[in-house]
C-alpha cells in the first residue's frame, strides 16, 4: 500500500524527471514523504476527537502537507535528501511554503503518535510527573498553564509542551505549523506533548469552543509515549 501510494506520488510530481538526470546508476531513488498510518483506528479517540474530524484531519490535512512538501522537494535540489528535521532546523533559509508543509508533516506525526485512546492513555512517568510538579506547581497548574497558552495562540497554531536546551520543562505556542524545533522559534526545544489549536483539528464538533477541545484533549494523551520522549529529550 506505502509503496503504492509512493509510486503515484512520484509519478504524478511534474518535476520528476529532474531525478533522472542523476549521473550515477547507483544513486539511490528519490525517497518522497508519505502518510504515516494512524496508530489506531479513526474512532478511538471518541468522544475526545471524533472519527470524522480524524478521518478528514489525517487523510486530507497532513495528507496536503505530504502532497505539498513532496512538489517542493522535487522543484529544489537544495531540499534533496534533507530529512524533515533537518529542514526545520534551518527553516528561516526556506521558502515558506517549504516551512509550512516540512512543519505540518512533522507536527502532525508527531500529533498522532502522543494519543491514545481514552482507556490506553497510561499516566506520566513518575520523573515527568515530577518535573511536571517542580516546574509548574502541580500537575493542574500545568494543565491550565497549557489551556492558556492554547486559548492564547490567536488565528491557528499549536501549543507544546517542550524540554529546552537546559534540560528544563516549558510551555510555548507557535503559529501556522511552525514548531520549537525551528530555528526561527522564540523558544526553542524538544517537543514532548503538543496540542494542534487549527480550527480544522476541533470544529466540526467543538465549534467555537476551542476551550472544551483543549480540556476534552487531555483524555487521549498517551502518556506513557510522552514520558518516553521526556526520558529520551533528558537523556541529550
Ligand atoms: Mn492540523
Amino acid at each position: 500500500m506505502r509503496s503504492i501510494t509512493l509510486v503515484l506520488i512520484l509519478s504524478a510530481l511534474p518535476v520528476a524527471s529532474a531525478f533522472a538526470q542523476t549521473p550515477a546508476a547507483t544513486a539511490p531513488a528519490p525517497a518522497a514523504f508519505v502518510l504515516p498510518k494512524l496508530p489506531y483506528a479513526v474512532d478511538a479517540l471518541e468522544p475526545a476527537i471524533d472519527a470524522q474530524t480524524m478521518t478528514i484531519h489525517h487523510g486530507r490535512h497532513h495528507q496536503a502537507f505530504i502532497d505539498n512538501l513532496n512538489r517542493a522537494v522535487a522543484g529544489d535540489p537544495s531540499l534533496a535528501g534533507l530529512s524533515v528535521e533537518q529542514m526545520l532546523a534551518r527553516a528561516s533559509t526556506l521558502p515558506t511554503g517549504v516551512r509550512n508543509n516540512a512543519g505540518g508533516h512533522w507536527n502532525h506525526s508527531f500529533f498522532w503518535t502522543t494519543m491514545a485512546p481514552a482507556g490506553k492513555a497510561g499516566r506520566p512517568s513518575p520523573a515527568l510527573q515530577a518535573a511536571i510538579e517542580a516546574r509548574f506547581g502541580s500537575f493542574d497548574a500545568f494543565k491550565a498553564a497549557f489551556r492558556t497558552a492554547g486559548m492564547g495562540r490567536f488565528g491557528s497554531g499549536w501549543v507544546w509542551l517542550i524540554v529546552g536546551a537546559d534540560g528544563q520543562l516549558a510551555i510555548t505556542s507557535t503559529p501556522n505549523q511552525d514548531n520549537p524545533l525551528m530555528d526561527v522559534a522564540e523558544v526553542r526545544g524538544t517537543p514532548i506533548l503538543g496540542n494542534d489549536v487549527w480550527e480544522h483539528a476541533y470544529y466540526l464538533r467543538y465549534q467555537n469552543r476551542r476551550g472544551d477541545y483543549l480540556d476534552n484533549w487531555w483524555q487521549v494523551v498517551d502518556w506513557a509515549e510522552v514520558s518516553r520522549r521526556f526520558a529520551a529529550a533528558r537523556a541529550r
